[in-house]
């Protein structure tokens, strides 16, 4: 079996074919999905798709939505499939050009973070966590609020050797298609230095297609690419790497 634990199925792009997508995907192996939280206005629809037994949800802010902060869509918490909070993090890959706009950007970004870090310690759940091109202050930012109480994942692109880290305080790494990528080298080299009892594996649906998709529309049944190019970095088997990585995912996210 093999978890998706990064997969945006509220996505509008699946509006059309949501069955057909989790069929395929289940027919190769790929049984359960876990659905980021990231637009709060894609919530209700991730809440809906929850009803599927093989389908869990996290309600989060993501770092490009944080204009829609609001306490009050953290409480879906309490939804029985609601396992996780976030997205949440910060990402510097996409800031305004005007110095002062990126500055109050950055720090809005840090505030939304820390809040979230704090309510996911409230509510004892574990982080999906967003870094991209903010891994330092990301880090800081995580051990400074005790995230490792509750953990989580890291579900970065870059994956940098500064993160390594914070293997030992509870976090987890989402592995998706970018390993798969011909310029995945950073990637590739890092892979063997995490821990096996901290990999995930993740496909960011509809996003970060792996190759040899590239180009179309991501879909949870690609894992099985993320998982055979692990294996191979890895010298470990196919199976090995689903096994490994499931027995994670149950244990971080309690599913
Ligand atoms: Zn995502």
């Amino acid at each position: 079996m093999i978890i998706d634990t990064h997969c945006h199925l509220d996505s509008s792009r699946y509006d059309k074919d949501i069955d057909k997508v989790l069929e395929g995907a289940v027919t190769k192996g790929v049984e359960k999905f876990i659905i980021p939280g990231a637009d709060p206005r894609d919530l209700d629809r991730a809440i809906e798709l929850s009803e599927r037994d093989d389908i869990y949800f996290a309600v989060g802010v993501h770092p490009y939505h944080i204009d829609d902060w609001s306490r009050e869509i953290f409480d879906k918490v309490s939804h029985k499939k609601c396992i996780a909070i976030g997205e949440c993090g910060l990402d510097y890959f996409r800031l305004p050009e005007d110095e002062t706009e990126k500055e109050q950007n950055i720090a809005e970004q840090k505030d939304v973070f820390r809040k979230q870090i704090r309510l996911a310690k409230e509510l004892k759940k574990p982080l999906i966590v967003h870094i991209r091109d903010a891994s330092e202050d990301a880090k800081k930012i995580l051990l400074e609020e005790g995230a490792d109480e509750v953990g989580g994942v890291l579900h970065c692109y870059n994956a940098d050797r500064t993160l390594l880290e914070l293997a030992d305080h509870n976090f987890y790494f989402g592995i998706g298609g970018v390993v798969t990528f011909k310029n995945a080298r950073r990637l590739v080299e890092v892979l063997p230095l995490i821990p096996k009892d901290k990999l995930l594996v993740e496909t960011d649906a509809p996003y970060l297609t792996p190759h040899p998709h590239r180009g179309e529309r991501n879909e949870p049944l690609f894992t099985t690419f993320v998982v055979e190019k692990m294996a191979k970095i890895l010298n470990l088997s196919y199976d090995d790497v689903s096994k490994i990585t499931t027995e994670n995912s149950l244990k971080l996210f309690k599913l």
